[in-house]
C-alpha cells in the first residue's frame, strides 16, 4: 500500500476544489498541495454551465482569466415573468468584472484543474476518498483507491470539496441537506444558427413551481434546462425530462432539440452546515453552498476555496496548524449569509405567480428593481429587506 503525507488534501477538482489548490500553490510553492478526484478529466458535471461576474473575479484573483478569454462574453440578462413580460438589465460588476460567460464544465473544470497542476499541485485523478480519519488531533489520515491499488494519505489540512453528495460530509457525521433546503435540476444542450442574445430565467405560469433557463454558449447554441425545490419535487407529477419538455414547448424555443440532458441535486445556501471540523473544512457543494434563487454555485464555492486555502497554508507555514480553518466557518457567513437569505425570499416571492409578475411590472417601471433583482441572481445583492418589498408592492400596481 502507498503511504503518502502533504500539508493540504483537497478532495474534489471541481471548481471549489481547483480554485483551492490553485491558491495554495500560489501562496506557498513550498506546501505540498494533493488534489484527489474520483474521475477522470474532463469530465462532465451537469450544469447550467453560467460563470457569472463572481466566477470572472474569482478567476481574476487567481491570476486566471485566461480561461475564458477569446469566449463570447455575456453582458445582459433578461427574466419573464408568468405573463410573458420581460425585463432585461446589466449584470453586476463584482470586482473588476460586470461580464459573464457560458462556458462547457467539461471545459470550464478541466482548464481550471489543469492550471492548479501546472502550479505544482499533485493531481490524481481516478482516485476516491473512501475513508477518513481526522479523530485523533494528529494530520488527517485517508484512505483512498486509483489505478494502482491502496494509498493512505496523511494530510495536515483537507478541504472538502467533493461535491453534492460529499463523501466527507457524510463520513464526519454531517447529514446532507433535507429536501426543503435542496433543489433538483435538469440541463441540456439546444442549437440554434444565430445563437441567443441574453442570459434569461423564465418564470412560466406552466411551469412554477419549477422555472428555465437558457445560457448561451455561442452563435450556435446554448444550455437550457430547469430547476425546482426537492420538496416542491417529490409533490408534483412530471419528472424532470417531462419539465424540460414542457419548457421547451411552452415557450420561443419551441424548435429546439434537447440533447445530452443530464440531472442532478443542488444543495442551496439556505442550509449551510458547520463548515470546519478540526482539521477538515467544507467549501463549495460540500458545504452546501449554492445560491437558492438562482442555482449558481460555482462563484461561491471558489470563493470558499481560496479562503480556505488562503487559511490553511498560513496555518502551516506558521506551524501552528493543528485548527487550520479558524474562522473560516464565520467568513463565510458573514460573506454571503445575508446575500443567501435575501435570494431565499426572492425565490420564494418568484415561485407565486402573481407576485413574479407583479415584480416584473414593477421593474419595467423602475430599473433599480431589475439591477435588485438581477445582483440576487448572479451577485451578491442583499435587496430584498421589508423597505425594497414596500416599494415593489407600489410600484407595481396598475
Ligand atoms: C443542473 C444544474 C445546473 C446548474 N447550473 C449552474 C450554473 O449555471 N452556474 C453555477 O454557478 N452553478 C450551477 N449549478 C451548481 C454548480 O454545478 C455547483 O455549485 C458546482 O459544480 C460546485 O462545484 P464543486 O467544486 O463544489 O463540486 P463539483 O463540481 O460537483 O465537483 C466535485 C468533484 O468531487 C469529486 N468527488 C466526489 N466524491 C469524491 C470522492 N469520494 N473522492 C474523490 N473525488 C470525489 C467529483 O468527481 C467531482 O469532480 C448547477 C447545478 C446543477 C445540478
Amino acid at each position: 500500500m502507498d503511504v503518502r503525507a502533504c500539508d493540504l488534501l483537497v478532495v474534489g477538482g471541481g471548481p471549489a476544489g481547483a480554485a483551492a489548490a490553485l491558491a495554495a500553490r500560489q501562496a506557498a510553492p513550498e506546501l505540498q498541495t494533493l488534489v484527489l478526484d474520483r474521475q477522470r478529466f474532463p469530465r462532465d458535471k451537469a450544469c447550467g454551465d453560467g460563470l457569472g461576474p463572481g466566477v470572472v473575479a474569482r478567476l481574476a484573483d487567481l491570476d486566471a482569466a485566461e480561461i475564458v478569454r477569446g469566449r463570447r462574453p455575456v453582458e445582459r440578462l433578461k427574466i419573464v415573468a408568468p405573463s410573458g413580460a420581460e425585463v432585461v438589465g446589466e449584470l453586476p460588476a463584482i470586482g473588476e468584472s460586470a461580464r459573464g460567460y457560458v462556458v462547457p464544465r467539461s471545459e470550464f473544470d478541466d482548464a481550471l484543474l489543469t492550471l492548479a497542476q501546472d502550479a505544482g499541485a499533485d493531481v490524481w485523478t481516478d482516485s476516491r476518498l473512501e475513508g477518513l480519519d481526522s479523530t485523533h488531533g494528529g494530520p488527517v489520515r485517508v484512505e483512498a483507491s486509483g489505478p494502482n491499488g491502496s494509498s493512505v494519505i496523511s494530510a495536515k489540512a483537507v478541504i472538502a470539496a467533493d461535491g453534492a453528495r460529499s463523501d466527507v460530509r457524510r463520513l464526519l457525521g454531517v447529514a446532507y441537506n433535507d429536501p426543503a433546503h435542496t433543489g433538483v435540476a435538469i440541463r441540456a444542450y439546444v442549437e440554434r444558427p444565430g445563437g441567443f442574445e441574453h442570459m434569461a430565467f423564465y418564470f412560466k405560469r406552466e411551469l412554477l413551481p419549477a422555472y428555465g433557463w437558457v445560457f448561451p454558449i455561442d452563435a450556435q447554441g446554448a444550455n437550457v434546462g430547469v430547476m425546482i425545490d426537492a420538496a416542491r419535487f417529490r409533490r408534483q407529477e412530471r419528472r424532470l425530462p417531462d419539465l424540460l419538455r414542457d419548457f421547451l414547448q411552452s415557450s420561443e424555443h419551441q424548435a429546439l432539440d434537447p440533447k445530452r440532458s443530464r440531472a442532478y441535486m443542488l444543495p442551496f445556501a439556505s442550509h449551510v452546515p458547520p463548515l470546519v471540523h478540526g482539521r477538515v473544512a467544507l467549501v463549495g457543494d460540500a458545504g452546501s453552498m449554492i445560491n437558492p434563487f438562482s442555482g449558481e454555485g460555482i462563484a461561491y464555492g471558489m470563493a470558499a476555496g481560496i479562503e480556505a486555502a488562503s487559511r490553511a497554508v498560513r496555518a502551516v507555514q506558521s506551524g501552528a496548524d493543528d485548527r487550520p480553518f479558524d474562522g473560516f466557518d464565520g467568513w463565510f457567513r458573514e460573506r454571503f449569509g445575508e446575500h443567501f437569505r435575501a435570494s431565499a425570499r426572492a425565490k420564494w416571492l418568484a415561485q407565486r405567480a402573481w407576485i413574479a409578475d407583479f415584480g416584473v411590472r414593477a421593474a419595467r417601471r423602475r430599473p433599480e428593481f431589475v439591477r435588485e433583482g438581477i445582483e440576487l441572481l448572479v451577485g451578491e445583492g442583499t435587496a430584498l429587506s421589508w423597505r425594497s418589498l414596500a416599494r415593489l408592492l407600489l410600484h407595481g400596481r396598475r
